[in-house]
């Protein structure tokens, strides 16, 4: 079984999605955490972003592991869970992430932890292309100021007291690059349930995704 969520920055995938995996006992894909990943690594290896065949064979190289079902991201070896949530890699991920090589790869290894089992993925195209076929579909969504708000809110108990404004531009600024690029861009797929997350708190959401998931699954 396959469970796919895609939406914008902000509108509470991962941390339904965790909640999700850990009652169903499913394996978590986030594939935001692996781009963010690769980012993290181009910029310590100071990479030019511009070059694509340097950034695929940098994704090549990068062996990215779930730990914890997902809690924790551990790139070639070491754990970079808090460093892939860094400002800077927010700031250069939307320039690595258009890059139809990367993507292609990132797509590859995705589909094959698809195989492992029952998984809950979520992400931008994991709806449309990483899992075209996934049993459950949803698009999460949120108005933009609750999205940036929830965003400056992490960064701040992470440590980052950003300010406030200049987080709901980056978050704008990432949902317009999310979108509007030619590979795998922010879609919601014809198929798929949205659910506005706006006015609702986190289990309220997963309550409502597992009734979706439960229907699905007699419906089989
Ligand atoms: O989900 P999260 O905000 O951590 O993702 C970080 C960035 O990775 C997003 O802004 C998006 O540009 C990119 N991404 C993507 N495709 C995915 C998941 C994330 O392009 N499947």
């Amino acid at each position: 079984m396959v469970i796919a969520i895609d939406g914008p920055a902000g509108a509470g995938k991962s941390t339904i999605a965790q909640i999700i995996a850990d009652k169903l006992d499913l394996l978590y894909i986030n594939t935001g955490a692996m781009y963010r990943a690769v980012t993290w690594q181009a910029i310590q290896e100071k990479i030019d972003l511009k070059d694509q065949g340097a950034l695929a064979e940098l994704t090549r190289r990068c062996n990215i592991i779930f730990r914890d079902n997902g809690k924790k991201i551990i790139l070639n070896g070491v754990d970079v869970s808090r460093e892939i949530r860094y400002p800077e890699v927010d700031k250069h991920i939307s320039d690595i992430v258009k890059l139809p090589k990367v993507r292609e790869i990132m797509v590859e290894r995705q589909k094959q932890l698809g195989r492992i089992g029952n998984v809950i993925t979520e992400g931008r195209d994991v709806t449309t292309i990483v899992f075209p076929d996934a049993d459950v579909k949803i698009y999460l969504d949120a108005s933009l100021e609750e999205r940036a708000k929830r965003r400056y809110l992490q960064f701040e108990s992470k440590g980052h007291p950003l300010n406030q404004d200049q987080v709901k531009r980056e978050t704008a600024r990432r949902d317009k690059a999310d979108s509007s690029r030619e590979h795998g861009p922010l879609r919601v797929a014809p198929d798929a349930i949205t659910i506005d997350t706006t006015d609702k708190d986190i289990q309220q959401v997963v309550d409502e995704i597992i009734a979706i998931i439960k229907r699905e699954v007699n419906a089989c």
